[in-house]
């Protein structure tokens, strides 16, 4: 999506997870890592004290070329569309997202697409229902 702007995502303390498995090489980006629920190992990007990606710059992604696919795919208007408002609060109060992103979301909605609002209502009801 075309972000303007915004770099909510980028700043807001929310889970930047890295997916080796679908193609980002996590020893290219600065990043932490920890196990899940499963004993599986989980790859974060790296962030500064006050909780912002390391790579954020005073105007926006200093590698935004190579920015890794979680900030090349992921949709706020879409994020907060398919989520029931428990899910979102759970996401927040677990530090997984930020209400600043949800909020930019939900500002954003209404330039999705017809048949992307009945795809995001579709997942909702599949997932969520
Ligand atoms: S909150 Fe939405 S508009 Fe802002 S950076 Fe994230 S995806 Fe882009
Ligand atoms: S890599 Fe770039 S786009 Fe992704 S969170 Fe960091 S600053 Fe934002």
């Amino acid at each position: 999506m075309n972000c303007g702007t915004c770099t909510e995502c980028c700043k807001s303390s929310q889970g930047l997870f890295l997916h080796p498995e679908q193609g980002d090489a996590v020893e290219s980006y600065r990043h932490t890592s920890a196990f899940n629920q499963e004993g599986n190992p989980v790859y974060l990007l790296e962030t500064t004290p006050v909780g912002a990606c390391v790579y954020l710059g005073e105007t926006g992604c200093t590698i935004y070329e190579r920015r890794p696919l979680l900030c090349r795919t992921f949709d706020c208007r879409k994020h907060y569309m398919i989520l029931p408002r428990q899910d979102r609060d759970n996401l927040v109060r677990l530090g997984l997202s930020s209400r600043a992103v949800f909020n930019a979301g939900r500002s954003r909605v209404k330039t999705l697409s017809d048949e992307e609002r009945a795809e995001c209502a579709q997942t909702r009801e599949e997932f969520f229902s």
